[in-house]
Parts: C-alpha cells; structure tokens; sequence
C-alpha cells in the first residue's frame, strides 16, 4: 500500500509549478556526502534530531520529497558510487570492491554531457580511474584530506589514467567541506554556461572516518551526553557469528575507533565501548554540522542567483552508517543503519515510503532530464513517486550483495522486503532472518525457529528469483574486477596477492 502524506503539499506549490511548466530540462544539482546515515539528519528523525539538528538539510525535505525507504544494492563506497554512475549492480559494472570504474562503458555523466548538459563535478570521487564525461572537474586525490585539501584540476591527469597519481595542489588552511562548497560556488558563479542546463555532482568526503572536522566545531556537542543506540551493547547472541568476525566494533579491535593513547591503553568492556561511542558521535556529528552548515550556503546561492525556481536539488549518501548501533560504526553489513540511506529531492511532494535504490539515480536523474532511460540499466525511475503518481507494480523487495574487503567483515548477500530481511553469509553457510515489523533492530534471529519455516522457505524462492533476475552468479565472488585500467588492475592482483599470504600466515 502506497502511503502518501499530502498535508504542506499546497505550501509547495509555487516551486512544483515552475517545475512541472518547464518546457525545457531543468539542471539537476546532486549533492552526496561520504558515510552519511540517514539517522543523522533531523528530518528523518532518531535519536539524534533533537541533539544534533540539521535545518539546512531538514529544508530539502521540509520543500521537497524525503524518501524515508531508500537502500544501497551494496553498502560500500566505491561499489555504491559505481552503481550510480551506471545503475547496474556491481557484478555487471565490475566494481565489486574498491576496485575502480571502467570508463568504457555507458555511464550518467557521459548520457547527462551527450544530451546537451553541461556537467561538472567537484570533491570526493573514489572511482580511481580518471573521470569520463564532464566538462569541467575537480577531485580529491584517493580518499583525499580533510585538512589543507588537495586536489587533481581536470588537466593535471597522469597517463596512467589513475586519479590519484594525476598531480595534485594544496589548498592550505581549507577544511575539505568549506573548499568544497568553494570551488561549487566558484562553478556556479565563473564556469556555469547560462545556455546549457547543467548536471552538476558536489560530493563532500565528510562525514567519512577518520571524522577530522573543521575546528570551528571543536566545542560543538562538547558538553552533551549523545544518547545511546538500544543496540549499543549488542553482543549479537542468537546470531551468526559472522559479526563477530568483523572488526568494525567500537572500542574493540577496531584500530579507527582507539581515538587517543588512553582510550587504546584500555582493556576492552561495555564501559569503553560507552567511552569511545561519546567520542565517536561527536567527531562524527561535527562532521555532519559542516556539511549542513555548507549546504546551506549552497541552496542560498541557488535562491539569490534564482537558479533555485530551475534547478532540482539531490542530497543523499553512497551508504549509510552505523552509529553505534550493534556496537558497531561503519557499513558493509546489510543491516538496515548501513544499508539504508538519506534521499531527499527538491521536488513536489512531502514523504514517501517505497523502496528507493541507489540503482534507481542515473534512471530517475536521466528521466528529470528527458532523457529516455537505457534499457540495459537495472534500476527505476523515482519520476512517477516524486509526482506522487500511483506505481502499484513498484518493487516490493530487492537484492543486495556485498564482497569480501576491509575490516574481515564477511561477505554476504540477501533480500530487503517491505517488513523482513534475509541474510545469507555465503562463505559460512549460515542465515538470518529479521521480521523488521516486530524487530526493528534486528537483534532476534528467526531463520532456525520453526514457525517461521515456511516464510524462510518463501524468502529463500524470493532471493534466488532476484539474484538471477538481476543476473547475478553466486560463485562470482568479486575477485576478477573490471577496471578497464592495467595499472589499477596489476595493484588489485598485488593486494589479493598480500591478502592470500596474510591468510597462509595466520
Ligand atoms: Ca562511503
């Protein structure tokens, strides 16, 4: 059932009226920050909301459409980006990892530039291989810095065709959020065509680890008690000791979570993970201020130049991101705080409740741009949800898959329906199964009892029907990724190489 709530929609209506008349296509801004949990924006609401407000970014949704169901396919950076550059699922643009994009195929950015937009990207990119498709850009290096930010110009590239090796400058005493929204601002104003419309992507590197934030907020939230997951203490009994495996477990073996030389000198215990959670949300929380705090700048720039009355405004995130939930901080793991992200889009409408992939961008970003939506893409156009239009045959659950990478967290894929998740970790042979109504948190495992037998049974008929209708090999372990790129390709072999003898070492 489609639940829509229509209650400020007329307060919207000069906004979708100059919208809807446009004869012409409108320019889309679509605004991405690294690691940002859907729960860590107030306009989603949480625990959080009222400690850690976000009004500039609360405005896209309080003047748009918040879409309070939207997942990643594979909860990941590079991975996620690549499927919104394609919208394929990683095993058929090869990203499987942090492997980097193979610019040879079809991309978002090369349909936006090919139908007479003029595109431009700015910030934390991660797709390793030198940009295709735009015509103006500038990137973080790798990861890039959050402090003296460095990046490549478009131009500085190195023949490898890595980004990363391309050459790159300082921007001394700039946190990476504030110069960020500099050099958009700086686009908008001296590099922006009048005559074209424009597909423009400002990505933030904040909020992602190591959450060095701008020493404006060194006092923010200093004095506030940050409440607590319910999950917090989580030691993930009746489950599948897969998250054991994991070291993505604040205050335990996690190396990004030992914040100072006390901190990491202390035994583990719930008190330490109590600890370093409080230490942990507030670096994390004044990373998120700097972010809200420059999207406001940007959507007042929009509204003082009048590009506003034009221009849809996308914000979201390539994962989301636990924050304590579990005992964990991080993503990778289908469970719903990494697994689900922020999507909120400058267009008619108030809340909607369907699920929303980032599969679905480059269709519905495509689709605003009238542009017709390739065929070999995976995902669905958002265009009829964001004119509130009735889509009885929207998807009601979806496939998701993550391969083996960082933190020993293992791999895993599963389904997300309406009201249960099925997890299977397919290097252990071991599932899960949640009822999302009853258990929210997902802390009671249901795949062994037996009342819920036939429902495994279903679930299970269900993940295989996805997989295979997206395609998808379950022996394909992500290990053959397809960059496109030999010296991207020659680092990957080396790093398994290490990997595979760190393994015989242990
Ligand atoms: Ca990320």
């Amino acid at each position: 059932m489609k639940l829509f709530c229509t209650a400020i929609a007329p307060l919207l209506l000069p906004l979708n009226i100059a919208l809807f008349a446009q004869s012409e296509r409108p320019n889309i801004l679509f605004i991405m920050s690294d690691d940002h949990a859907s729960h860590a924006i107030s306009a989603y609401g949480g625990r959080l909301a009222e400690v850690a407000p976000t009004p500039n970014l609360d405005r896209l949704a309080k003047e748009g459409m918040r879409f309070a169901n939207a997942f990643v396919t594979n909860s990941i950076c590079t991975p996620s980006r690549a499927v919104i550059w394609t919208g394929k699922y990683s095993h058929i643009n090869g990203v499987y990892k942090f492997t980097g994009l193979d610019q040879s195929q079809p991309t978002l950015p090369k349909y936006m530039q090919a139908h007479g937009y003029q595109t431009g990207f700015v910030g934390k990119y991660h797709l390793h291989t030198n940009p295709v498709g735009f015509d103006h850009w500038s990137i973080l290096p790798g990861q890039g810095k959050y402090h003296d930010t460095a990046f490549v110009e478009m131009g500085d590239e190195n023949p490898s065709g890595v980004v990363r090796q391309g050459k790159a400058t300082p921007n001394p005493g700039w946190h990476s959020t504030d110069i960020i929204t500099e050099k958009a601002l700086d686009w908008f104003q001296n590099i922006r065509d009048p005559d074209k419309p424009f597909f423009y992507m400002l990505h933030y590197k904040a909020p992602h680890d190591l959450w060095q934030h701008a020493h404006r907020y060194d006092d923010y939230l200093a004095d506030v008690d940050i409440p607590e997951p319910a999950t917090l203490f989580d030691h993930g009994s009746g489950r599948s000791p897969a998250l054991d495996q994991s070291t993505q477990e604040i205050g335990g073996r996690s190396h990004h979570t030992q914040f100072t030389p006390e901190i990491k000198a202390m035994p583990y215990s719930d008190e330490k993970r109590r600890l370093v959670y409080q230490e942990y949300m507030k670096r994390y929380l004044r990373c998120v201020k700097g972010i809200d705090d420059n999207v406001g700048k940007v959507l007042d720039y929009l509204d003082t130049s009048g590009l506003a009355a034009n221009t849809v405004v996308v914000y979201t995130a390539d994962q989301g991101f636990f924050l304590g939930e579990h005992g964990l901080y991080d993503k990778r793991i289908i469970y719903e705080e990494s697994l689900r992200i922020p999507l909120m889009v400058r267009w008619p409408g108030t809340v909607n409740f369907d699920i929303a992939l980032n599969l679905d961008y480059p269709e519905t970003l495509l689709d605003i741009a009238r542009h017709p939506v390739p065929e070999d893409m995976q995902g669905r156009s958002l265009v009829p949800l964001l004119k509130s239009e009735r889509a009885e045959d929207w998807r009601n659950a979806f496939y998701y898959r993550y391969y083996y990478s960082h933190f020993d967290t293992p791999s895993h894929y599963g389904i997300r329906t309406r009201n249960e998740k099925l997890i299977y970790y397919d290097t252990r042979d071991e599932w899960e199964l949640y009822d999302l109504r009853s258990d929210p948190n997902e802390v009671v495992n249901l795949a062994a009892n037996p009342e819920w037998s036939s429902k495994l049974a279903e679930l299970k008929q269900e993940l295989t029907r996805l997989q295979r209708a997206v395609g998808d090999d379950p022996t394909d372990i992500g290990d053959q990724p397809r960059t496109g790129n030999a010296i991207l390709d020659q680092l990957e072999r080396e790093r398994l190489e290490r990997r595979i003898r760190a393994a015989d070492r242990n």
